[in-house]
Formats: C-alpha cells, structure tokens, sequence
C-alpha cells in the first residue's frame, strides 16, 4: 500500500475526502486523528442527504440475513458506538443521543435462526414469550405471533450524529469545503492526483471517494463497474411525549424508532426511483398506517415531517473500502446501502488502517474494489 508523504508544513494535504457525508466525514476524522491534513470536499451541504434521512438503528434490520462482511463491520461499530457518540459530545458540544432501546422484532417465524445467529456471533438473542412482549412495550397494539429480543440494539440520532461531525472536524482543524462539487479526476500516468471542481482544483497524496449515491457517477470511466445505484428510502415522524414508546420495534421490514425526546420515526420505503427525492401521499398513507397498526397511540400523535432520502445501493449491501483497483491514489469508502450508519465507524476505521500500511482490525478482501466484471473474493 502506497502511503503519502508525510505532512510537512509547506506540503500539500494528504487526502481530500470526496463526500461529505456520514462515511466521508467519519474517515476524514480517523484520519486526522492519526495526523494526516485532510480535506472534505462536499457538492451541497455536509451530512444533508442519505446520513440525514436514514433512521439511525444501530443493527442491520433482520442481522442474521445480513451477509457475514456485513455483520462484522456491524459488530464492530456497535462496540464502539457509544464512545465514539460520547467523544463526539466532549469535541463538538453537540449529544448524538446514543440511546439504548433493545430491537424487538415481531412476527419474523425466525426466532431459531435468530437464536443460532446471535450465540455464533456472540450477540444476546433472546425468544420471549407474550408476557415479556408486553412488558418489553406496553405500547404495543395486537399481540405478536412471536418476537426476537436483541437488547443490545441501540439507535442514535443521526441529523445530530452528522452535526456533532462537523464539530468534531472543526475541532481537529480539518478543512470543509461545501457548495464543492467534484466534477472530475486529475490523473497523470494512471495515477490519481486530486480533483477538479467547480471551485477549482485540489491536489493531495491521495483521494478518497465517499460520494454516496452518486459514488456511481463518479467512477463512471475509471474502469471499475462499482454497481452503487440510489435507492429511495422514505419515512415520517410523529411527535409524542418522551417514553411512551421504548423500543425499536421492527414488523414485516418496517420499523418503529423512538428517540430520547418522544420523536417516533416510522419507515421505511425500498424504491428504485433514480435520484428523485420526491414524497408520494401513497408511502405516506402506508408508513402511518404500518405505524398505528403497530403502535395504536400513534393514531392520536401528529406527524410532523415526511421526507425522502437515497441509501448508497450494492450488491447485497456490501460496500466498498479500499485502493482503486487500477488507478493508484484513489482509495474508495461507499455503497453502504441500508447499514451506513452503523457501518460507518468501522468502514472509516478500516479504510485508515489501510492507508496507514497497518495490519487491519477487520480483514479486508471482502469490501475489496475490483476490476470491471470481477466477483470479489
Ligand atoms: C430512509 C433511510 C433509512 C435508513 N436507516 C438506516 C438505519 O436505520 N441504520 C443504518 O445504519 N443506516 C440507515 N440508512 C442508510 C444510511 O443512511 C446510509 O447508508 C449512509 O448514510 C450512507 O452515508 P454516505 O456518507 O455514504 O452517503 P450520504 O450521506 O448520501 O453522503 C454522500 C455525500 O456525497 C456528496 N456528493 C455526492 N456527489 C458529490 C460530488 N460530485 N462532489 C462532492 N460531493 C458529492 C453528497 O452531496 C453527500 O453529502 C438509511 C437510509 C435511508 C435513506
């Protein structure tokens, strides 16, 4: 692995991070933490797209569906998860609301599955009967056929998480340049050397893109088929005193969140609608009622935003973190699809140690970015 040069006051940065969402901005962190003078390069304003709109569970939604590089970049995050949350409060002043409320999963017919997932993987898996259902939520509507009781899940507030960000990142000096956006490459003997913007261009040791949704377009003509396409994810939110729901309650792939302050958020839709982030009255109408079904009191409860937002979509949700595999300098950290926000810690964590030249923490060949065509290994 090829490393920049060390700073030195009158170089140029090490990296520029393309993206200013949650997987640009955790990886700029880990990166200047260990010293290197990063940038952020942002097309619109940091944290404001798929970071913001996503629910912040910090779990894959049915885990043991989830693809093993999956579950071990989510296992390990979640280890992590609430001292990164308290280190990001101390720097920025800014509290993620880390929040720990169990998962309940209802109605699944996989609580063996789930028991098996959870002892091999050393998560707390738990099969409880209707009473402890209905002590676990009291809020709960009708009874559930059977549950799955993950008490370790938490969720974090994620508009909050992405603020907390930028203060952590101002805080350790690291340059943000939003209404930036990265038009091109700047290549030289099939090495990448920075960017072109609308700004103008930056030059540093190497480029990481982090681009999200939209991390497609931009590798489009570097030679590697990355796959990342937008897939749209809406959601609503009700108002409700704090505490009236306790739980992260997940039925038929929909899911109840309740944050610290009452907020409840209720999604989420899985739709192939290119970059439109447009509601429609019709998911609306279905998250409501998915909602209320689940918890009755929501029925009385106002809704106060509905909005729409682009998961990064990869094969099975794997995503890519590593070196380009043809172009030297361009590093890779996107397609997160549906897990980012719990992915995120380790993805950034793993892409730093790669950069460092160090032996990873997590091994890294399945998040590998290949050639055009090629199945990873
Ligand atoms: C409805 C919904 C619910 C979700 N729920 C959860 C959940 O409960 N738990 C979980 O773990 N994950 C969840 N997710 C997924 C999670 O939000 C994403 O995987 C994660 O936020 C991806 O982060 P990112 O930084 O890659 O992308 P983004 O946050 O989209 O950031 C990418 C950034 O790149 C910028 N960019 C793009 N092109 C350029 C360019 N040319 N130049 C400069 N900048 C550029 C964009 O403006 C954007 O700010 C959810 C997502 C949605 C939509």
């Amino acid at each position: 692995m090829t490393q920049p040069a060390p700073s030195s006051p009158d170089s140029g940065d090490d990296c520029l991070v393309v993206g200013g969402g949650l997987i640009g901005m955790l990886t700029a962190r880990e990166l200047a933490r260990e010293g290197w003078r990063v940038r952020i390069l942002e097309r619109g304003e940091a944290g404001a797209e798929s970071s913001w709109a996503g629910g912040g569970i910090l779990s894959p939604l049915y885990p043991w569906r989830a693809p093993e590089p999956v579950t071990r970049l989510a296992i390990w995050s979640q280890r992590h998860y609430r001292a990164l949350a308290e280190q990001l409060h101390a720097e920025s002043g800014i509290d993620p609301e880390w929040y720990d409320t169990g998962m309940l999963l209802l109605d699944s017919g996989e609580g063996n599955r789930a028991r098996y997932w959870g002892r091999d993987h050393g998560v707390r898996v738990e099969l409880p009967d209707a009473e402890r259902v209905a002590e676990l939520e009291p809020a709960l509507g009708a009874r559930p056929r059977d549950a799955v009781w993950m008490p370790e899940v938490a969720n974090i507030r994620n508009p909050r998480l992405v603020r907390a960000l930028r203060g952590s990142l101002a805080h350790l000096g690291v340059p943000l340049h939003e209404q930036t956006p990265v038009t091109g490459w700047l290549r030289s003997e099939g090495r990448i050397e920075g960017v072109e913007t609308e700004r103008g261009r930056f030059e540093a040791g190497c480029v990481i893109l982090a681009g999200g949704a939209w991390s497609g377009d931009l590798l489009a003509g570097t030679g590697i088929g990355a796959e990342i396409r937008p897939v749209r994810g809406q959601m609503v939110v009700f108002r409700m005193s704090p505490g009236r729901v306790r739980r992260v309650l997940l039925r038929h792939d929909h899911y109840i969140i309740p944050r610290r302050d009452g907020h409840v958020l209720a999604g989420s839709t899985l739709e192939e609608a290119g970059f439109d982030k447009t509601t429609t009255e019709e998911a609306g109408r279905q998250l409501v009622r998915m909602a209320t079904d689940l918890v009755p009191a929501l029925g009385n409860a106002p809704v106060e935003r509905h909005w729409a937002g682009l998961r990064p979509g990869s094969p099975e949700g794997v995503p890519l973190i590593g070196p380009h595999p043809e172009l030297a300098g361009l590093y890779l950290n996107t397609g997160h699809y549906r897990n980012g926000v719990v992915m995120g810690p380790a993805s950034a964590r793993l892409l730093t140690d790669l950069l460092m030249g160090w032996p990873t923490r997590l091994e890294p060949t399945a998040y590998r970015p290949t050639a055009a065509g090629e199945r990873k290994d």
